[in-house]
């Protein structure tokens, strides 16, 4: 699958912060986690600090998948309001989920902490109503993640255009959000597992699974084989290659990253922004004073034609961020586009899948994806130890209506 394409700011910032080697023998290990990006570096994270020996295989070099096109921001905000995701699972289904990805930005925070060079803030969330229209999801978006113990603010028109500077008809103003930058995050999550005992391989394509009663055998492309105890799937849009269901919807999505600039908070606590309509418009400031820009989604996966709007897309982004702030002298000096997928209840896959026996899948979907590989990293951990989750019934496969 073609992942990503353009120049993701990240790639040309960072470069290849890491090397790793190609699996060149056969091995023997008890979890084999497919897949090197975001969520498989977070899944090896948990299983390496509950003392799991583990390998993980990847088939490009490491973080070159969606990881790579990432924007980075991490809220609890997932792309379904809390009010929609209500009447489609419930309230309490709802709000765990809701609560399960709040809980992760600060599991992320102390992650990341101990990982040397990775950029990682706290930042606040501001959601504005798109149209006057989408006003009664604003209030209503409101009230329902007060009950639930949220830290948010309803801010009317008034307070959106003196305080951002810009015309909407309302906004939610969330205390809990974070920025970090996912693919170097990735990186510096390998070294912190290597140095725990984690191997890690890239440019190694698995090819085959062969389960038993007792594990697993993975081939290699090029015919070494890893015999394991169990195995994690963390292949993000790729993993439909294992999964009979179309579990996703896949979209083509763009990102632009601005100049440098020496003013350091162009805007009001130089908070996440993103807003109702779908695709939604998102924005950041990243640690190095560019204004990072998202969205204008198209919904389809045609890499020949993604690529072909990219030019487009760009220039209409662009004109995004200078009608938000017209005072602010902005040009997208990067620009990339990604695949990008969501489910039914945008909710992700998480857990066993029934025809793989010794398999669990740690999938990280939809918009906050970063969050969700978190909360799938935590539940397959404790999923290969033979444990229950009581999370994991939210995630399952079983909830697929078709
Ligand atoms: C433009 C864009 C902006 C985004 N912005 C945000 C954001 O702001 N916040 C957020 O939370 N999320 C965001 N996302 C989503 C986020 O990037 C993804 O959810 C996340 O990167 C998925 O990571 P992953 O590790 O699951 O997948 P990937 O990064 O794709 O990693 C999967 C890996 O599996 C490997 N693989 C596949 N098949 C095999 C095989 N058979 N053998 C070995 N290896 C294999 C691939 O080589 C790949 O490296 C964005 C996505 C895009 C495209």
């Amino acid at each position: 699958m073609d992942l990503q394409s353009g120049y993701p700011y990240s790639l040309v910032k960072y470069g290849l912060p890491n090397d790793y080697p190609k699996l060149d023998r056969d091995l023997r290990t008890t979890v084999t986690v497919i897949g090197g990006g975001i969520s498989g570096a977070l899944t090896a994270h948990a299983l390496v600090q509950a003392g799991i020996d583990c390998v993980v295989l990847d088939a490009r070099t490491v973080g070159l998948g969606s990881t790579l096109a990432s924007t980075s921001l991490l809220q609890y905000e997932i792309d379904i309001p809390l009010t929609r995701l209500m009447q489609k699972i419930g309230r309490v289904g709802a709000e765990r989920a809701y609560r399960l990805c709040a809980d992760s930005i600060s599991t992320l925070a102390g992650i990341s902490k101990r990982l040397p060079g990775v950029p990682f803030e706290m930042r606040p969330s501001l959601y504005l109503a798109s149209w006057q229209k989408h006003l009664p999801l604003i209030e209503a978006e409101h009230k329902a993640r007060r009950a639930m113990g949220l830290d948010v603010l309803l801010w009317d028109a008034d307070t959106v255009k003196h305080t951002i500077g810009f015309d909407a008809p309302g906004a939610i103003y969330s205390r809990t959000g974070a920025q970090t930058d996912a693919y170097l995050l990735t990186h510096g999550l390998h070294r912190y597992n290597i140095k725990k005992g984690a191997q890690v391989y890239d440019r190694t394509l698995v090819t085959d699974i062969q389960c038993h009663k007792k594990g697993a055998v993975l081939t290699t492309a090029t015919g070494h084989t890893v015999r394991t105890r169990n195995i994690i799937i963390a292949t993000g849009y790729e993993s439909l290659q294992y999964i009979r269901e179309k579990i996703v919807n896949l979209r083509s999505t763009y990102a632009i990253a601005g100049e440098h600039s020496e003013t350091a908070m162009p805007w009001y606590e130089n908070c996440l922004i993103w807003e109702t309509k779908d695709p939604y418009l998102y924005m950041r400031v990243t640690t190095d004073h560019r204004i990072l820009a998202g969205g204008r989604d198209e919904k389809f996966y045609n890499p020949a034609r993604r690529d072909k709007l990219l030019k487009t897309k760009t220039r209409q982004l662009e004109q995004d961020v200078r009608r938000r702030f017209p005072h602010i002298p902005f040009h997208a000096e990067f620009s990339w586009t990604g695949t990008f997928g969501s489910t039914q209840d945008g909710l992700p896959y998480i857990g066993e899948y029934p025809r793989m026996p010794h398999t669990y899948f740690a999938l990280g979907f939809g918009g906050n994806g970063i969050t969700f590989s978190q909360v799938a990293a935590e539940i397959v951990c404790r999923l290969v130890q033979g444990k229950k989750h009581p999370d994991a019934a939210l995630f399952s496969f079983s909830r697929y209506k078709g």
